[in-house]
């Protein structure tokens, strides 16, 4: 019965590695998170970040190194990050925090 087709077979994979690093760069960033260029720097979503109360993280700041190139002080605040996303249920430009994070998270110098 060599050959015989069931109607089954192996799907790809489709899950995401988190532990192997795909460095990113600053254009990259701002190329895969577009919405990015949309932030007022208004500060609503520092405002409701729990991390934020505790940490230095400021996701309007973060946006403001990513365009002035400053990937240490980026990878220092991102770190803090829970992904929790109750920032982005306060943006009122549509900012997808939590995927720009993710993305300046794994910018290498
Ligand atoms: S709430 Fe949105 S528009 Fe305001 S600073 Fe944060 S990301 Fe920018
Ligand atoms: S996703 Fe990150 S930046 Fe946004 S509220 Fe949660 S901890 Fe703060």
């Amino acid at each position: 019965m060599a050959g015989t087709k069931f109607g089954f077979f192996d799907a790809n994979v489709r899950s995401i590695n988190l532990d192997v690093e795909t460095p990113e760069t600053i254009e990259g960033v701002l190329h895969r998170e577009p919405s990015l260029l949309k932030c007022i720097g208004c500060g609503n979503c520092a405002a409701m970040c729990t991390a934020g109360h505790f940490t230095d993280l400021r996701f309007y700041r973060l946006n403001l190194y990513l365009k002035r190139g400053l990937v240490n002080e980026i990878r220092k605040e991102a770190q803090n990050c829970m992904l929790c996303g109750k920032c982005q249920l306060t943006c009122p430009r549509g900012v997808n925090i939590r995927h720009a994070i993710l993305l300046m998270s794994s910018i290498r110098p």
